[in-house]
């Protein structure tokens, strides 16, 4: 199979750099012809645990010796061990098991909608959900109905009222928007997608003291930027701040399987009666096997510790590339959003010449390319991408 044929049958819903990935192993994969490439995307951080990683194999190889798919109809001898350590990882009391993450921010603005009207008595279909300029937060209808980016937005109607979109990092426009019918602020704490952009300090404590001050619940999507990535097992750990809802997906399924859930405690989540709402596969067996081996991983610190250390090492290589085909560059822990002067060509540019050096990189939002290695990357492996990311910006 080349890296341009064969892909016919395949809806064009992606442009996929031109490289077939057979194998993968850590922080690196191996192509159909045997060239090894470093990782720099991870999946959008779902592989935060590096490809394949050997005690999250382990999991789920016993896992599917036994029982992989009940429904919920019954109950499985994983669920609970799996729900109990995430919700004590996430300090709260309630888990709702999903697959993708975008069945996680639904199943989140359904629990808003539901405790405004069912708590704070919000009239029936007037509840109103803050977001942010720049969010991603999934593909579905109502999701990219409150999108700004025309690629995801443009030409998907009619879209769904009740989202109400304020600048990001802005508090005083988040209060601004804040009405009696507000269910909900629904943020990212570092927007991924739209480059690694973080907020300015003390936006997140702002959002959580006013969210507790007008009475509205605090829905933080943790899908990219939470599970160790940061340099702390959620982005909202960096401000002291602790959302009212968790939105957790990707790494969540160790790069396995897709694993997402919400986690709040039972007097928010506890609004969802039984046949409100469910998924066929949410909170399988294998998936609850292979996400309680990820909570016991991230539970000892280790890898948001790599994450800080690692971090540090790739900032300071990035920031030595302002000014040579680098504008500016963001940080937060082992993951950066790299803004690249035009003069050298667009990210996407960028992450084809790379290619051939044996680089994966993506770019976003055209003139960005965004660095997610998984977190088992060593700093070596980290400071040989540079050299080849300098070399490709060098022309
Ligand atoms: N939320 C955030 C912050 C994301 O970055 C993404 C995916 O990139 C999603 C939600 C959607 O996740 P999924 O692609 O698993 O539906």
């Amino acid at each position: 199979m080349s890296a341009g044929g064969g892909q016919e049958h395949v809806a064009r819903n992606y442009d996929p750099l031109p490289v077939v990935v057979a194998r993968g192993e850590g922080a690196w994969v191996t192509d159909v012809e045997g060239k090894r490439y470093l990782d720099l995307l991870a999946a959008y951080s779902a592989l935060n645990f590096g490809h394949r990683h050997p005690a999250i194999m382990a999991a789920a190889a016993e896992q599917l010796d036994r029982l992989t798919l009940t429904s919920r109809a019954y109950r499985n001898d994983r669920l609970d061990a799996f729900a109990a350590a995430l919700a004590e990882l996430c300090g709260k009391d309630l888990v709702l098991p999903m697959n993708t993450g975008a069945e996680a921010v639904e199943t989140g603005i359904k629990v808003a909608r539901a405790w405004a009207y069912r708590v704070k008595g919000v009239p029936a279909g007037a509840a109103e959900i803050v977001v942010a300029h720049g969010n991603f937060h999934g593909r579905t209808t109502t999701i990219v109905g409150f999108s700004d980016d025309p690629a995801a937005h443009d030409g998907f109607g009619p879209y769904a009222p009740g989202f109400v979109p304020v600048p990001f990092g802005d508090a005083a426009a988040v209060e601004a928007a804040i009405t009696p019918h507000t269910a909900a602020v629904l943020i990212e704490p570092i927007q991924g997608e739209a480059g690694v952009v973080i907020p300015p300090d003390g936006y997140l404590r702002a959002v959580r003291e006013l969210c507790d001050r007008r009475g509205v619940l605090f829905v933080a999507d943790e899908i990219q930027s939470g599970l160790g990535r940061v340099g702390t097992t959620f982005a909202c750990d960096r401000e002291g701040v602790v959302p009212d809802v968790y939105l957790l997906g990707k790494a969540l399924g160790g790069g396995i399987l897709p694993v997402s859930a919400v986690v709040a405690d039972s007097d928010v989540l506890g609004v969802i009666r039984p046949g409100e709402h469910g998924s066929t596969f949410g909170g399988n067996p294998l998936a609850a096997a292979i996400g309680l081996r990820v909570v016991e991983m991230l539970a000892t610190g280790e890898f948001q510790q790599r994450a800080v250390a690692l971090g540090a090492h790739l900032e300071a290589r990035l920031r030595a590339l302002v000014g040579h085909g680098v504008t500016d560059v963001r940080v937060a822990g082992l993951w950066a959003g790299v803004d690249l002067d035009p003069a050298v060509g667009t990210g996407r540019d960028v992450a084809e010449r790379i290619l051939g050096r044996g680089v994966l990189l993506k770019d976003t939002h055209g003139q960005t390319v965004r660095i997610a290695p998984p977190i088992v990357v060593r700093s070596t492996e980290l400071d040989w991408a540079i050299e080849q990311l300098r070399a490709v910006l060098a022309g």
